[in-house]
């Protein structure tokens, strides 16, 4: 085996060099293309977003049959399911640990770094403003409410204290965030209280309930998420503005609360099965096809002669499959050369590209300096230590998939490029490829784990910035690490799904929503990043869990 995969990497280090080689052009390209033809480029990146779009298309296209047939081909070869006990219990100790280890190696160089620090507060304004309509877009279970209020401009002389009410329809927890601006400085501040009622006529005042702005001309000030009791069916602010200055805006919004821990959990456990088998195909969402893979790959290991036709059939797709990705992967060096140009392009052309890497770049530093502290020293010496590699090596015959993950920024797409550089290049055993790198690409998630961990401590410094009342205690920054794992366990191997989980995160700690408008601009950049790092920690786990196999048998 080992002597094989040595003849496959020596013939394919040309398609590694041929891939590299596209990214660096595409980058290239994109730079020089909107500096020498201005606009007139547009069409030339969308017959490029066209070539890109083919390309991922045709690895998402083998994905759902390829996790299935894999899954129930490992079973099928281990011969009885009760083998997959180790293994298994290995898999999930090193998604989790190497998880964990992700979160705290994002949490230590944020924490030295500080990207926020000293972060122009006009920045933070317009990204609060940018942030809004990706939290309506994303609001889960429920979606936020805003209070109307008309902008109160003037002062306390001309302008009495005004009330508003909304009702609450939907059962569960609500939370209202207040938001003030001062314009001007102001002798007494402007003022906002939230009551609380039964009916819509007797309103009380919610306990802590109250909001003060400050006298001082300042951008953005906000209350942390106000808990609403629950027994309330309609909430009511009754607003003051300020004395003096030029004027004080309110606005404020019924918001959900954020999900305990436990109903994280719960949603973590429901995200295992699917009431519809056919619907999580097309929604090429692979957890629950791979319980399903396993249960049934294990049934057809009982039945004994009567599933011989069914389970030579599966072993044959399976392989069909990954002689089909061996010719996909020709087609590399152009689909990604496509997928990188146009999506450089298009940034280049908005002005998000190289203007963005001034202004984000300590938040940009922070990030990827963890993401390689993470893949070039946490992972590798995991895997040195576990099975003797040489991590360079390793690295080197995985470099297919990791680059196909910084290109296409989403784990699933990378898949049958991940599965076919283990076997084919890394030498690692169908048996631990075929069920460790699925499950790993869905819910080992490393990359994503210490960014989200990375870009909510961000939030919360340059939050401070401008609401000197929040701190970030170190119990908030646990928070952070515990709901970080969690919401990285829980997003989908697809571009930018770390940013929607990303949500759970600041609710957790009282952030306001909208300021992920912070991190938004540079996004789909940092993906790319952290999507490389996702398929690499599959990758080692991998590897790692092959070694459980061997002591197994
Ligand atoms: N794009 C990532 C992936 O597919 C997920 C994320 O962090 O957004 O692995």
């Amino acid at each position: 085996m080992a002597k094989h995969a040595e003849q496959q990497s020596g013939g394919q280090s040309h398609l590694t060099l041929f891939i590299v080689g596209a990214i660096v052009l595409a980058v290239v390209v994109a730079i020089a293309g909107p500096a020498a033809l201005g606009e007139g480029f547009r069409p030339v990146v969308a017959i490029f977003n066209v070539g890109g779009e083919v390309f991922l298309r045709m690895l998402q296209m083998v994905v759902v049959p390829l996790v299935m047939a894999s899954v129930m081909s490992g079973i099928l070869g281990l011969g009885d399911i009760r083998k997959l006990g180790r293994p298994g219990a290995y898999a999930v100790s090193y998604y989790l640990s190497t998880t964990i280890l992700a979160v705290i190696t994002g949490l230590i160089v944020v924490n030295i770094v500080n990207p926020g620090r000293g972060i122009d507060k006009k920045l933070v304004e317009d990204a609060r403003q940018e942030g809004e309509e990706t939290v309506a877009h994303a609001a889960g279970r429920k979606s936020g409410k805003k209070f109307e209020w008309h902008n109160v401009t003037g002062d306390r002389a001309q302008i009495a204290s005004e009330s508003k009410n909304v009702s609450i329809s939907d059962n569960g927890s609500w939370n209202v965030r207040i938001v003030i601006d001062q314009v001007g400085d102001a002798s007494t501040p402007a003022h906002a209280q939230l009551r609380w009622s039964r009916d819509g006529n007797v309103f009380t005042d919610v306990e802590n309930g109250e909001f003060v702005a400050g006298t001082e001309e300042s951008i953005y000030r906000t209350t942390a998420a106000i808990p609403v009791p629950e027994e309330a069916a309609y909430v009511q602010i009754r607003f003051e503005p300020q004395q003096g200055g030029t004027a004080s805006i309110i606005e404020a919004y019924l918001v959900p609360g954020p999900p305990s821990i436990g109903e994280i959990f719960q949603n973590l456990v429901l995200m295992l099965f699917t009431g519809n088998l056919l619907a999580s195909m097309v929604e090429i969402n692979l957890l629950p096809l791979i319980v399903f893979s396993i249960v049934f790959g294990g049934m057809l290991t009982t039945m004994g002669e009567k599933s011989k036709t069914i389970s030579e059939l599966v072993v044959s797709i399976n392989d069909a499959l990954m002689s089909f990705i061996l010719l996909l992967m020709k087609l590399a060096p152009l689909g990604i050369f496509c997928l990188v140009a146009a999506r450089f392009a298009k940034a280049q052309m908005d002005g998000q590209f190289l203007s963005l890497l001034k202004t984000q770049a300590w938040y940009m530093t922070s990030v990827l300096t963890g993401l390689g502290v993470h893949a070039l020293c946490t992972l590798p010496l995991l895997l040195w230590i576990f099975t003797k590699r040489n991590p360079i090596q390793f690295f080197g015959q995985m470099s297919q998939a990791i680059l196909t993950a910084f290109s296409t920024a989403s784990s699933t797409a990378t898949l049958p490029v991940t599965m076919e550089c283990a076997e084919k290049r890394a030498g690692i055993s169908p048996r631990s490829t075929e069920f460790v790198l699925p499950l790993g690409a869905t819910i080992n998630m490393d990359g994503t784990a210490l960014y989200e961990a990375a870009a909510a401590i961000f939030i919360a410094q340059a939050y401070a910035i401008v609401d000197p009342t929040f701190v970030l205690t170190f119990d908030k920054q646990v928070v952070i690490a515990v709901t970080a794992t969690l919401a990285a366990i829980g997003a989908a191997g697809i571009p930018e799904a770390g940013l929607v989980t990303m949500l759970i995160v600041l609710n957790a700690v009282g952030l306001p929503l909208e300021l992920i408008g912070l991190i938004l601009p540079i996004d789909w950049l940092l993906d790319r990043f952290r999507t490389a790092v996702n398929a690499f920690g599959d990758s080692v786990g991998a590897a790692i869990v092959d070694k459980s196999f061997s002591a197994a048998s």
